[in-house]
């Protein structure tokens, strides 16, 4: 509020300062009432006085202390800038024609000096359109720039947008930063807890970014789950790092959505104009490249576009077009796990999938499957690890089992039932020598198509494993809700058994609680004779890992299988003898 001119304050202040008042109180009634399209500007370009109308107009986007070209993106655009600069320097005042988009109506300002700096009449040409009219061509312009779900600004006004900071650079402020921000994990929420729950964090997501913003930034939704913020005339490179790192934190706390909390980072790709691209498209392209740097970092991060990105983009390119070849070439195969029962059983084997590139040599699951996954190819291939490691099976003794990995992909796809159940008749291997490994990451909500699936698979006499348990939500309500036949600790737990006592009571209680539940226990990544008596000690079910034997490729499995393992049953006598 400003001060209204009145006798309160006098003696302290004096007549000046009193006048000072009474010129701004008027200057504020006249600019609450008024008709007429003005806002005034400082030195530094900046807000500071606007007609309420205007601001009715505009929206978010006329702030106080908001720079002149985020209210008028034209003034970046050289001509424009040149006359207004003119004035600014102390010019006669003028009247400047503003760019249009082909259905806008025409636009023009009228730029004066101030004492301050600049004030702008802004005179709208739409002949006799009535106040009705007036306001919805203000409403249809706002929906034709905004995104209906977050009200953030849309695809089409970022680009508008970019373009024009990019071609103010060198004026008043001289460095544009583009940051482009994905939701990690987005897609499985939206898979899992249906698309209604998905437009709610977007909408939530939304808010957090906007409440990271300063002025000179504004944000844009781009598509999906992409965001993007314009920064304008701040320190470069300090003004992005500050805005990313607000924006990472900001998406550290959980979102609750139909009162489940839901944990949902951001990455960010940051690049600046001019020096990563002259025009919109190259720097979207140079953001984009960081941003997925930013991704395979480990996401959760922010990093700033440099050239060595484009290697590892080339890299992943040449990988994605030589794994849709990879399958029909034969480059895949599988190798085979042993699951060890305590003493020395073998009971079954973990197929584990490899590609073997003609030039880069084996490349392990953790770095091709994400890309097989994004590009839609981890159907097929799990089809294919499916129906391999069941005729493998085939070979083995009938009492030993194969545990085959899923990836979300193929859980969520509706015909994986079907996929199972045809692979197992088509090989003829009994459904409980299949057991198959599930992550938590497919089960963020019970959904009914989850137990649904599961429940059918059940009903096959397939067993399922919760694989790589303790390291995503390990959430209690996934044991009570679904039926596995086993829990699987993650080798995190595992490694540090021997001295961290806080990994042998978690991996204590998992064995507690899976038992009291009936559910098995396999412990993964075991490397040592300690870790293999602690966990025989603990009434662990079933052990794996590098010391109870190693992946092997087919044919070396079926010599282990007919070795009738020796290591592993040295390993195990050992072991009984130091227990
Ligand atoms: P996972 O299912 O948890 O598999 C266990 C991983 O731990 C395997 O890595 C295995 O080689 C490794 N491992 C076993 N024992 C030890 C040990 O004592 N020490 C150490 N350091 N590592 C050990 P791998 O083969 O690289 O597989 C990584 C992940 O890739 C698997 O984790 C699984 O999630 C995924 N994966 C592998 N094959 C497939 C597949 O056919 N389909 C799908 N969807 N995912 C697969
Ligand atoms: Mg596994
Ligand atoms: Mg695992």
């Amino acid at each position: 509020m400003h001060p209204k001119a009145s006798g309160a304050g006098k003696g302290s202040e004096g007549p000046a300062s009193d006048a000072a008042h009474a010129a701004d109180a008027l200057l504020t009634d006249l600019l609450a009432n008024t008709t007429e399209l003005l806002s005034f500007y400082n030195r530094d370009f900046r807000l500071t006085h606007c007609a309420a109308r205007l601001k009715a107009i505009y929206g978010g986007a006329v702030a106080q202390g908001a720079a002149i070209w985020e209210i008028y993106p034209s003034f970046l655009d050289s001509r424009c800038r040149d006359e207004f600069l003119r004035v600014f320097h102390g010019g006669s005042p003028t009247s400047i024609d503003l760019p249009r988009q082909p259905d806008e109506a025409p636009r023009s300002v009228f730029v004066f000096g101030t004492a301050n700096g600049v004030g702008i009449r802004e005179t709208r040409e739409h002949g006799a359109r009535s106040a009705a009219e007036e306001q919805e061509h203000v409403i249809l312009l706002h929906q034709a720039t905004h995104d209906v779900l977050t009200g953030l600004q849309n695809r089409r006004r970022f680009g508008e947008r970019l373009q024009q900071a990019l071609a103010a650079i060198g004026g008043p402020k001289p460095k544009a930063a583009l940051l482009q921000i994905d939701l990690d994990d987005f897609k499985s929420v939206n898979d899992t807890l249906g698309h209604g729950a998905g437009d709610t964090l977007l909408q939530l997501a939304a808010g957090r970014i906007r409440e990271a913003l300063q002025d000179g930034e504004s944000a844009y939704r781009y598509a999906g789950d992409e965001f993007a913020v314009i920064q304008l005339g701040k320190e470069q490179p300090a003004g992005a790092e500050r805005l990313s790192r607000s924006l990472v934190d900001a998406f550290k706390e959980p979102f609750v959505i139909n009162g489940i909390p839901v944990f949902v980072g951001s990455s960010i790709g940051i690049a600046f104009g001019p020096e990563h691209g002259t025009d919109g498209e190259q720097l979207m392209k140079a953001a984009d490249i960081a941003l997925y740097a930013a991704k395979t970092d480990g996401r959760g991060c922010a990093r700033t576009f440099n050239r060595s990105m484009l290697l590892l983009l080339e890299q992943r390119e040449n990988l994605r077009r030589s794994l849709r070849t990879a399958l029909e070439r034969g480059e895949l195969y599988l190798e085979y796990q042993p699951l060890i029962r305590p003493p020395s059983s073998v009971i079954g084997f973990e197929a584990l999938l490899r590609w073997r590139h003609p030039e880069v040599g084996i490349i392990p699951p953790s770095v091709f499957i994400p890309v097989a996954e994004a590009d839609g190819l981890m159907d097929e291939i799990g089809r294919w690890v499916l129906d391999q490691a069941c005729r493998q099976a085939l070979t083995w003794p009938s009492s030993l089992t194969v545990a085959v990995n899923l990836s979300p992909a193929q859980f969520l796809n509706g015909s994986l039932t079907d996929t199972v159940a045809q692979v197992i008749d088509a090989v003829g291997i009994r459904a409980d020598r299949l057991e198959l490994e599930i992550t938590e990451t497919v089960l963020l909500e019970k959904t009914i198509d989850n137990i649904d699936t599961l429940n059918t698979l059940n009903v096959l006499g397939i067993r399922i494993s919760l694989d790589d348990f303790g390291t995503y939500y390990s959430s209690l309500s996934y044991l009570k809700n679904f039926p596995f036949d086993t829990l699987k600790i993650d080798q995190y737990f595992i490694t540090d058994l021997d001295t961290d006592l806080k990994s042998q009571a978690i991996v204590r209680s998992i064995i507690n609680l899976a038992h009291g539940l009936g559910i098995s226990v396999t412990a993964e990544g075991v490397e040592t004779s300690a870790q293999v008596r602690w966990l025989i000690k603990e009434n662990c079910d079933c052990l794996q890992g590098h010391y109870l034997g190693r992946p092997l490729g087919a044919e070396a499995t079926s010599d282990f299988v007919r070795r009738s393992p020796p290591k592993a049953r040295r390993t195990m006598e050992e072991s009984n003898r130091a227990v």
